[in-house]
């Protein structure tokens, strides 16, 4: 049942490549680019065809990677991620990738998403004498692969995946081969693209710009890729279902310049801006937004309003996100130090602030009350997306109910606890519209955070077919 589901939420980022002499370097370059994503660990696993070596530790990518030696990470395929928790278990063991040496080989496993069922999976592996040195669900696919009887690793691993309920990214690599997977919804996002001959796979498009890789496609929903020296085969673990790329992907968590589903973020959340200034308006003279991830959607008001935009309020950026600390009054301080208001430009004006979302409320309730004391004569609060009403359980840390402010309060007790002189949200459908502009090549996104609607069932039995890119 969806609300017995306990499990480590990640909004992590994953990384991989095949066929390039500078593997484990590119990897940390794109590891770079999916900063955002993750900033608690980061590990990169480079494999020279014989064996599979690790690099990994808590803390951002430059330090994790300050004292590694390219030289000794020598290997021509690579797979790396950025690590994000939201339970607590922020200890060296969980960091990724996670790696395994068996009497058969090794295999490295590194995973963006949430298991839903990996408790009671956990639970059925013990009782069979699995013991398990993390708490992450990335270890509970690992000792499925293992234990699974199939005859090769492909069939293993589809198998494997087939016992898995959530939303998930894996890559997974041995010595000759990676394996590249998506959950049945696609509710997370993942792409493959190609850097001359070698092949590229990563959480979002803008780690393929920064090492100078072409976009090629997105992984399918249920689609499990095989990548070796011999090329690329794909192959279905599970029916193919209508894809539900998480919204929170469009309105915060991606980098503007990706591309999602052939949907540019940074468009997508302009025009989010936009169709909130149709839906509602406020009586203002300026336009501001939090930075960075609203931005686009501030700029997307002013524009649909005429007036201007301005940079109200800056950002401190040597501060990490603030979701990072965990208790509610280390939150609170977090955004005093990360955002400061512009003086000049907010004094004496009645100001527009957007934000992308509201989750517990104290960073709107922190910003107005900013913008007030640096002379705001009215603040109206816009946010580019519906209210949050349920928790996430496809790996975005949304909390619990009890802590989502506007699951428990009408929107008039929000003006008022946030302190603002009015707020609205975008709607549902003003959400789909900016989204999903073309529903021929974009399927659809999940809202389940928002509508408490979840997409996500036991997934099918597969039939494998096999075609070669
Ligand atoms: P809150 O302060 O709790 O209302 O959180 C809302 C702020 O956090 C907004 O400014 C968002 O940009 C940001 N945000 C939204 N969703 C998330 C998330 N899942 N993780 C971290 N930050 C988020």
């Amino acid at each position: 049942m969806l609300t017995e589901i306990k499990g480590i939420n990640e909004e992590c980022g994953v990384f991989g490549i095949w066929g390039h002499e500078k593997a484990a370097e590119l990897t940390y370059y794109g590891l770079h680019a999916l900063q955002h994503r993750g900033q608690e660990g980061a590990g990169v696993v480079v494999n020279d065809g014989e064996s599979l070596k690790i690099h990994k530790d808590t803390g951002l990518v430059n330090d994790v990677f300050k004292q590694a030696n390219f030289s000794d990470l020598a290997g021509n395929a690579a797979i790396g991620h950025v690590r994000y928790s939201t339970q607590g278990e922020k200890g060296y063991a969980n960091v990724q990738p996670l790696l395994f040496h068996t009497q058969q080989g090794s295999m490295a496993l590194a995973h963006n998403g949430n298991v839903m069922n990996a408790y009671e999976l956990r639970g059925e592996l013990e009782n069979e004498g699995s013991i398990l040195q993390t708490t992450s669900d990335t270890e509970v696919l690992a000792h499925l692969i293992k234990r699974s009887t199939k005859a090769n690793k492909e069939e293993a691993i589809a198998e494997a995946l087939q016992k898995l309920v959530g939303a998930y990214a894996y890559l997974i690599m041995t010595e000759d081969r990676m394996y590249v997977a998506l959950d049945p919804r696609g509710i997370r996002p993942l792409s493959i693209g190609r850097l001359g001959d070698a092949y590229v796979v990563a959480s979002e498009t803008s780690a393929f710009d920064l090492i100078g890789a072409t976009f090629e496609r997105e992984v399918l929903p249920g689609e499990l890729l095989t990548i070796s020296d011999e090329g690329l085969y794909s192959t279905r673990f599970a029916m193919r279902e209508q894809r539900r790329m998480c919204a929170m992907e469009y309105v915060y968590l991606s980098r503007p310049d990706s591309d999602l589903n052939h949907v540019n973020v940074h468009a997508s959340r302009k025009r989010m801006g936009m169709e909130l200034a149709k839906e509602a308006p406020a009586e203002a003279d300026v336009v501001t937004g939090v930075p960075d991830s609203s931005i686009s959607a501030a700029i997307g008001y002013a524009e649909q309003m005429g007036l201007p935009y301005e940079m109200g309020i800056i950002k401190n950026r040597y501060i990490g996100r603030t979701f990072i600390q965990p208790s509610q009054e280390l939150r609170e301080q977090g955004v005093k130090m990360k955002l400061s208001p512009v003086r000049k430009i907010v004094s004496g004006k009645r100001v527009v602030m957007i934000d992308d979302s509201i989750v517990r409320g104290t960073t709107s309730r922190r910003i107005v009350k900013m913008l007030k004391d640096a002379g705001a004569m009215e603040v109206h609060v816009r946010i580019a997306s519906p209210s949050i009403v349920s928790p996430c359980f496809y790996g975005i840390d949304m909390s619990t109910k009890d802590e989502l402010i506007a699951a428990n309060n009408t929107l008039d007790e929000m003006c008022d606890q946030i302190g603002a002189d009015s707020i609205a949200y975008l709607s549902e459908s003003g959400l789909e519209q900016a989204v999903v502009k073309d529903k021929t090549i974009h399927q659809g996104i999940c809202t389940a955070c928002m509508t408490g609607k979840y997409p996500v069932k036991k997934t099918n039995e597969a039939t494998i077919s096999y075609t070669k890119m």
